[in-house]
């Protein structure tokens, strides 16, 4: 039997109790034992990291030397690469992603602390062209105060790291809500925080429930900017809160992402495109290519050979090296996953391979890959976003269809193509409304590059140069350059 854990929040630069006390058990999906506790923070705590921060931020961190907060930025990547391994493995414990997934993401991470690093002294103000004789007006960037940032459970340090990195280096401080579903992860990178030498109250990471948790920090007085990651619904809730304290608010939510292969396409490329784009990480990701599109030439042959790779796929524990897909995160998922699955086959769908919950382990929620063909893309399996390893693949016939069967969903976050015609990969990225376009490939990500969806899917690009500015203001600053008084206002002529 596992002794259970402990693990205290950072509020402050204090590792700290609930107010309350009370504490969130939390399981590990590899058996779903109680492996954890952490705090349930309620409004006191929220009150109280979001007052350090404020502190942090009027009396240190606002008016550090943007170089010098640079240097902060790549301690915490330097942090990140010694401790990669670690917190690999806890979030593993945590999420039950691949440790072999984890670590190697957590390395990657650090990428982003360097790369914001890199952009903090380089955002510059502007001189504006006045239309006015004798004034000069100048433009400066200035930080925006107590950023809110809530992390869903999946995919915390990447998710966490596209809002902390540019929130920090513009001199703004940050409380972190970690989810309740995996709270582990962040507690341990706060670890991290501390050992980079980052002055006390900038960065705090709070655990509790969506309620009364992330509502009172989304709707507290002293927040300004809310960074949110989540699912749709919960997305409405922060809006609803962003309209007490009137905080500027970005939203990175889920997907149902379309994925087209042309008869034209190399399909060794596409067959390990899809498999990586769906399967790996269980399905678990916002982008993952869950509606697949395949041209009536190649329909059959195609389908047969991803079907023979799927069933290939090894499920297993997820600390295991030989493990290609480790267990679903949580029961709720599980139940959503089959409540939509028996729909679509009662509306006619086609389960070709999976399609129940695998009894290697009678603990852990285990789902094998699923393939599912459906005759239109209203099937629930087909349009619902899943979050599990299940792909809903349907036949097509020319381009002008398909675009219009891509874009016939309510989200807009992620896509892929596979033709080896470049005109029409590129009419094709043209065409189809989302955030991001793969082509001829697909789940990359880099600090450099965009993220984010349309539609339903948010608003707001978190990574890459615009995105810094996101945690910025712009002061306008005006300038008498002339010797003469200011005219009488109330004298005229
Ligand atoms: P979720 O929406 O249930 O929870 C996300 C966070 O919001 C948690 O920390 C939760 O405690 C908090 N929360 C819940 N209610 C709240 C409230 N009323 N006020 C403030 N905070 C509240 O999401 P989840 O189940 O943890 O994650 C899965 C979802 O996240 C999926 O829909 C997935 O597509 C999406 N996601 C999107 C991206 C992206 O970048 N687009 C990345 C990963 C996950």
């Amino acid at each position: 039997m596992m002794t259970i854990q402990d693990f205290k929040m950072f509020i402050d630069g204090e590792w700290v109790e609930s107010s309350s006390n009370k504490k969130i058990e939390t399981l590990n999906p590899e058996n779903n034992e109680v492996w954890a506790t952490v705090p349930e923070a309620n409004e006191e705590d929220v009150n109280k990291a979001v007052i350090a921060a404020q502190k942090a931020f009027e009396t240190t961190w606002g008016n550090l030397h943007p170089t010098k907060r640079a240097k902060y930025l790549r301690a915490i990547a330097d942090e990140l690469r010694k401790n990669a391994e670690h917190l690999g493995k806890i979030e593993t414990i945590d999420t039950g992603k691949l440790y072999r997934e984890t670590r190697t993401q957590a390395n990657y991470i650090a990428e982003y602390y360097d790369y914001f690093a890199g952009l903090a002294d380089k955002v510059e103000g502007t001189v504006v062209p006045i239309d006015k004789p004798d004034m000069q007006v100048t433009t400066v960037r200035i930080p925006i105060g107590v950023v809110a940032a809530i992390i869903p459970w999946n995919s915390q340090m990447l998710l966490t790291a596209v809002k902390l990195a540019p929130a920090l280096a513009m001199g703004n401080t940050v409380v972190i809500k970690a989810s309740e579903l995996a709270p582990v992860t962040l507690l341990e990178f706060a670890k991290l925080i501390q050992n980079a030498g980052i002055p006390k109250g900038v960065v705090n990471v709070i655990t509790g429930l969506g309620e009364p948790c992330g509502r009172a920090l989304t709707t507290h007085n002293l927040v300004e900017r809310i960074a949110f990651t989540g699912g749709p619904e919960t997305a409405k809730h922060i809006i609803k809160n962003s309209a007490e304290n009137l905080s500027q608010v970005s939203l990175e939510l889920g997907g149902k992402s379309p994925v087209v292969v042309f008869d034209d396409a190399d399909q060794e490329n596409a067959l390990n495109g899809i498999t990586a784009g769906i399967f790996g990480a269980s399905g678990q990701s916002c982008i993952a290519g869950s509606r697949l599109y395949l041209h009536a030439k190649i329909y059959n042959e195609f389908l047969d050979k991803l079907i023979e790779k799927a069933k290939r796929i090894k499920l297993g524990g997820p600390m295991n090296e030989e493990t290609q897909m480790g267990p679903l995160n949580s029961f709720k998922q599980l139940k959503n996953i089959e409540k939509n699955i028996e729909a679509t086959v009662a509306q006619g769908g086609k389960i070709r391979c999976g399609g129940k919950r695998s009894d290697i382990s009678d603990k852990g929620y285990y789902f094998p890959a699923t393939i599912i063909e459906c005759d239109n893309h209203n099937l629930p399996a087909a349009e619902n976003e899943l979050f599990g390893p299940i792909l809903s693949v349907m036949k097509f016939n020319d381009e002008a269809e398909v675009i219009d069967k891509m874009n016939d969903n309510k989200y807009g976050l992620s896509s892929g193509v596979y033709t080896s015609n470049f005109a029409r990969g590129h009419r094709m990225s043209k065409a189809i409304r989302a955030g991001i376009v793969f082509i001829n490939t697909y789940r990359l990500i880099s600090p450099m590059a965009p993220f984010g969806g349309i539609k339903d899917s948010g608003y707001g690009k978190e990574a890459g140069i615009e995105s810094i500015k996101d945690y910025t203001r712009i002061k306008t600053i005006w300038s008498n350059t002339s010797d003469k008084p200011m005219s009488d206002p109330f004298t005229m002529g």
